[in-house]
């Protein structure tokens, strides 16, 4: 049952949107109606999760949990046993998700573009999945599923990302494949709310992170070999995306006679100079071994003599998208394969790995890892201590200045059943001015290397968060909010009680007194309110390998 009387919530996501970008545009008047928004509601930072990456930072979003009570830690997920991992989809999501919420409560929900959600799951409402999945064709893309039809027919074949990859020298074709991505989201936006209204909305845009990553260093002119002369040319590209967005806000404020919004963003951005390969660091301090066989020998020879490092800067120049029209699949696996990965690793002398592009590294753990050779107890403690104080001593081969920032252990950080999912050390490279090579980087002369995928830009710790609306106060400082408050507050502002097991907590403080007072917390337990237990069905292997592709040429995989 439906209370009229309460105003829809609209929830925006900006992916990666940062306050260092929006406070000088926002002065200088480029940015009106999300200035509108902050003068009318309150506003301040988000913290993100302790690994600021977007599928472990939106679960949080959606759950209110730490990622150890979710299960989802970055894209892709350990298997129990195994080395090699899978890549995040709905069924890796552990804990509820507002959708269960806000269906059992009554309330229509429209989700659209959260990134590690794929397949869409049956709600009440609508829900169109994000970048997790291989393609809007696939099965599973949308619920009620003939609604992807529907929108196809009114807006012509659905886009899910942009049209172009970005390559130095093609910016402008980058940039107008990711303004016709926005704007054909914007459309279908549109035509959602006004046939399929629902109580709660939940809108991701992922222009922005796209863009930090790609287009940072034509707006930094500090950024290492600027180029005045052809980087200024696309100096306000950053700035369109976002001036594009704040169209798109306006026009979705004025839909509305009355809601409640909250535009955030899952973690902040900010400028990358490069990557440090930890597992070639790794194997310079005698924690990781390559095997002795042929095989891997031969792949070392390559790497050194460039031909691969070579061939792979091919591969992300075309992007493995696009080379799947020029080539055959085994073709392509044989190129991919011809990189030294995990397969070469000598898991009996190997005592810690890396894997992700955010600092995390894993202990060879016995009983946890299938090869593991550090016992649990003493020695997995001593190795970790050893292994945190080697990272502190690490200094810039070029400046001399400290290279690890932001060391944790995973204990300290998450709480919850999935905590073995985690990394058990994690860390920030000069507070994430580089980022973890997903590559093991032999071809390097030293740990710090460029960027595999021309990336300029990356993620940080603090994202944004602007709420306004009937039930919000105005001029209210928002301080120490972090991911895990954003569906408690969601919640409340959608008149569903809270429950007491969730990390996170509404942000009370600025609530109107009328909403404070229809606030409501519960002491179920958890266990017992889910309601999906079934897993959604995996991916095919044909379904795996072309998302892989995508991330890959997003510069997420190895
Ligand atoms: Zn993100």
């Amino acid at each position: 049952m439906t209370n009229n009387k309460i105003p829809p919530l609209v929830a925006i996501g900006w992916d990666g949107v940062t306050w260092d970008l929006l406070h000088p545009w926002i002065e200088e008047g480029k940015l009106p109606n999300f200035l509108a928004l902050m003068e009318r509601g309150s506003y301040g930072p988000l913290r993100s999760t302790p690994v600021p990456v977007s599928p472990a930072a939106w679960s949080t979003i959606i759950t209110g949990q730490n990622p150890a009570k979710h299960g989802v830690f970055d894209w892709f997920a350990r298997r129990p046993g195994r080395y090699d991992v899978e890549y995040v989809h709905t069924a890796h999501i552990r804990a509820r998700p507002l959708w269960e919420y806000a269906n059992q409560a009554g309330k229509r929900v429209g989700v659209l573009s959260l990134p590690m959600v794929y397949p869409a799951v049956p709600v009440e409402g609508f829900m169109f999945s994000g970048m997790a999945a291989p393609d809007a064709k696939s099965p599973g893309f949308a619920h009620p599923p003939e609604m992807l039809a529907e929108l196809e027919s009114e807006f012509g074949p659905y886009q899910l990302v942009e049209k172009h990859i970005y390559k130095y020298g093609r910016e402008d074709e980058y940039l107008s494949g990711v303004l016709d991505w926005l704007e054909y989201q914007e459309k279908t936006i549109h035509y959602l709310i006004q046939k399929y209204p629902c109580d709660v909305y939940s809108l991701v845009f992922m222009q922005p992170d796209h863009v930090h990553h790609k287009l940072w260093r034509y707006g930094d002119e500090d950024f290492p070999g600027y180029d005045p002369k052809h980087d200024a040319q696309h100096k306000d590209a950053i700035l369109e995306v976002y001036q594009a967005l704040d169209d798109v806000l306006g026009r979705l404020v004025e839909r509305f006679d009355e809601a409640n919004y909250m535009v955030f963003s899952d973690h902040g951005a900010g400028p990358m100079h490069g990557v440090m390969h930890v597992n070639r660091w790794l194997q310079e301090e005698g924690l990781l071994h390559l095997q002795q066989n042929l095989s891997t020998k031969l792949k070392r020879w390559l790497a050194k003599t460039n031909v691969i490092l070579r061939a792979y800067q091919l591969v992300a120049k075309l992007g493995l998208g696009n080379l799947a029209a020029l080539v055959s699949k085994p073709a392509r696996n044989k190129l991919v394969s011809s990189f030294l990965s995990f397969e070469d690793v000598d898991w009996s002398r190997t005592k810690a790995y890396a894997r992700g592009a955010f600092g995390q590294i894993y202990i060879n753990l016995k009983g946890r890892e299938p090869g593991g050779i550090v016992e649990p107890g003493q020695e997995y403690e001593r190795l970790c201590g050893d292994i945190l104080s080697r990272l502190r001593d690490l200094k810039h081969p070029e400046t001399g200045e400290s290279l690890i920032t932001g060391l944790k252990r995973k204990e300290d950080i998450y709480k919850g059943p999935y905590i073995d999912q985690a990394a058990d050390i994690m860390f920030s490279i000069q507070d994430y001015l580089y980022q973890t090579s997903v590559k093991f980087g032999l071809e390097s002369e030293s740990i710090l290397g460029r960027s595999e995928y021309e990336d300029s830009g990356t993620h940080r710790e603090e994202g944004i968060l602007v709420m306004a609306g009937p039930d919000i106060q105005q001029g209210k400082e928002i301080s120490s909010a972090g991911l895990e408050d954003i569906l408690p507050t969601t919640l409340a502002l959608a008149d569903i009680p809270v429950p007491a097991y969730i990390d996170g907590s509404p942000l009370e403080d600025i609530f109107e007194p009328t909403l404070k007072k229809r606030l409501r917390f519960i002491e179920e337990e958890e266990g017992d309110a889910r309601q999906n237990e079934d897993q959604p069905p995996g991916m095919s292997a044909e379904e795996v390998s072309e998302l892989e592709d995508r991330l890959r040429d997003l510069g997420y995989l190895g």
